[in-house]
């Protein structure tokens, strides 16, 4: 099987893939969107046109609701047994592993980020995310419990929950991970026996469409994975408020988390949010200095500090400040940036022109209130969506960089002295996402993990995932839990049934 995984596609494969007129897939078909239309996507290296996909709206969106509601009411896909399910979706992981190399450069194509990150980060994740929920399908239980009913005396009874499927799921991913947001969506809906509408990002459609040909291939029934691209405020908006849709999943900005809410209210759909971030990462003065200053650099550079965990808020212990704010800078000036093609790259380009004026508009902000740029400090090249690797210092808490979700490679270092005070301050964000410790003194670091409002706390690591690990926010960074066995509980309903005996 390692082998297999280092065979490269033959190019026009994966050129042949994207310059097809990409479909929407409703009912096991492609289909044309209702209306005809179409959008381009774009090369962010390059800023040129690089795949035509059609344009999914309220009417699309309707059909795909409909398929996934028959096909979950006639039970072809919940009522397979659960060793069936599993085996699907762990035959869905093995076509993913053996189309490793292509799913990496069609991401790399499409989002930017570089070929070599995705082929041993994004793809192998999503592979083995699909593996540890085929192993749930086999494993989803109730309980059975004792209970005392005391307006009933002498009766017995016995009682048991059953988890069942919610039904109809919707689900709307970003562009940041495209296929590992399908991947975290799909997985868990799927092995509960769920049918499925998805909405990838506008930006990034490929390999989630992509995907949906391999569930195709193997053999899922028709129905159950809709995939429906197009915009967020057309098709995203009607997916969320669709009276058919009995769940809707989100990732994204919190801003739009918020319109996710209301839209579900019609119908009080089950909502789960997985959203914005602002995560403090803090280095004590015991630290490893070296572990600690490139993992500071990785936790907000990775993935060009797109994720919505980026350890973008750097708090520094005062007696070792200058030497981590010198050590990342010099990280971040050897960041080779470039294509995501180019095996050389080491960070690609955002995601989009509307990335690139965003990021570049708060880092313009941060500097005219006097924040200072170590490095970097604005857009790197003429061509393309690219950003300098930037470290801003003489922040203040009040400032809209220090704030807010920049979702670009800026961190602001800080640096603290009092313990005490630094809680405050790390906890001082509408956001409870992750944050990360460095530190030699584990008890420090464990009295300071429990006071972090925060989803994730990683000590002495950053960026650390696993399909077993939950994933999701305390405060405005969510609702539920992504992965993990948590994340069944969104996807599941409890049933009790009692039965006198
Ligand atoms: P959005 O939150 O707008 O996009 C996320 C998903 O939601 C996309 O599929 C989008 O569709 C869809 N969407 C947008 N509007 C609606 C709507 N009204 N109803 C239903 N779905 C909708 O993020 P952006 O792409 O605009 O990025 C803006 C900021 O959001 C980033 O700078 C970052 O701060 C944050 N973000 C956070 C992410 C995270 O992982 N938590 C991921 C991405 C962004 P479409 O793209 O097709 O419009």
């Amino acid at each position: 099987m390692a082998t297999a995984l280092k065979i490269a596609p033959p190019e026009d494969k994966i050129s042949n893939f994207v310059s097809r007129t990409h479909r929407i897939l409703i009912n096991g078909k492609w289909v044309e969107a209702a209306s005809g239309k179409t959008f381009a996507t774009y090369n962010p290296a390059t800023g040129e046109v690089l795949a035509r996909v059609a344009e999914g709206d309220r009417e699309d969106i309707d059909r795909a609701v409909k398929a996934a509601r028959a096909a979950f009411e006639t039970g072809r896909w919940s009522q397979l047994t659960p060793s069936e399910r599993g085996r699907a979706i762990w035959k869905l992981a093995d076509l993913l592993e053996e189309n490793l190399e292509e799913f990496a450069e069609l991401e790399s194509l499409d989002n930017g980020k570089p070929l070599k990150v995705a082929r041993v980060a994004d793809v192998p994740l999503a592979v083995d995310l699909f593996r540890y929920f085929a192993g749930w399908a086999t494993k989803i239980e109730g309980n059975t419990i004792p209970i005392s009913v005391p307006y009933a005396a002498g009766a017995k009874f016995l009682a048991y929950t059953l988890r069942e499927p919610v039904g109809v799921v919707g689900q709307i991913i970003p562009w940041n991970f495209p296929l590992l947001m399908a991947a975290w969506k799909l997985g868990p809906a799927l092995a509960t026996g769920n049918t499925v509408v998805l909405k990838p990002a506008e930006q990034t459609p490929l390999t989630a469409l992509r995907l949906g040909e391999l569930f195709q291939e193997a053999g899922f029934p028709d129905g159950v994975v809709n995939i429906v691209p197009g915009y967020g405020e057309t098709a995203g908006a009607a997916l969320a408020a669709h009276p058919g849709v009995d769940k809707i999943a989100f990732t994204g900005s919190t801003e739009v988390g918020k319109l996710i809410l209301q839209a579900a209210a019609g119908n009080l759909k089950k909502v789960s949010l997985e959203l914005g971030g602002k995560s403090p990462n803090v280095v004590f003065a015991d630290v490893d200095l070296e572990d600690a200053i490139a993992g500071a650099a990785s936790a907000i550079f990775f993935n060009h500090g797109q994720c919505c965990c980026a350890g973008s808020r750097l708090y520094v212990e005062n007696s070792i400040f200058d030497k981590v704010v010198e050590g990342v800078a010099e990280h971040a000036n050897k960041i080779n940036v470039g294509s995501g093609q180019d095996e050389a790259t080491d960070m690609g380009p955002l995601v989009s022109a509307e990335q690139l004026n965003r990021v570049c508009g708060y880092l313009e902000s941060g500097i005219s209130e006097g924040a200072k740029a170590v490095v970097g400090g604005g857009r790197h090249g003429d061509k393309g969506y690219f950003v300098k690797p930037t470290v801003l210092v003489n922040t203040t808490e009040k400032m809209k960089v220090v704030q807010e979700e920049i979702f670009g490679p800026v961190v602001t270092a800080i640096p603290f002295s009092d313990p005490a005070e630094l809680v405050t301050q790390a906890n001082d964000t509408v956001y409870g996402l992750a944050a990360g410790i460095w530190t030699r003194d584990i008890q420090k670091a464990h009295r300071l993990a429990s006071q972090l409002r925060a989803g994730t706390v990683w000590i002495n690591c950053y960026n650390i995932f696993d399909a077993a690990l939950p994933f999701g926010g305390y405060k405005q960074s969510g609702w539920g839990r992504e992965m993990g066995h948590e994340v069944l509980e969104q996807y599941t309903e409890v049933k009790a049934v009692c039965t006198a005996l």
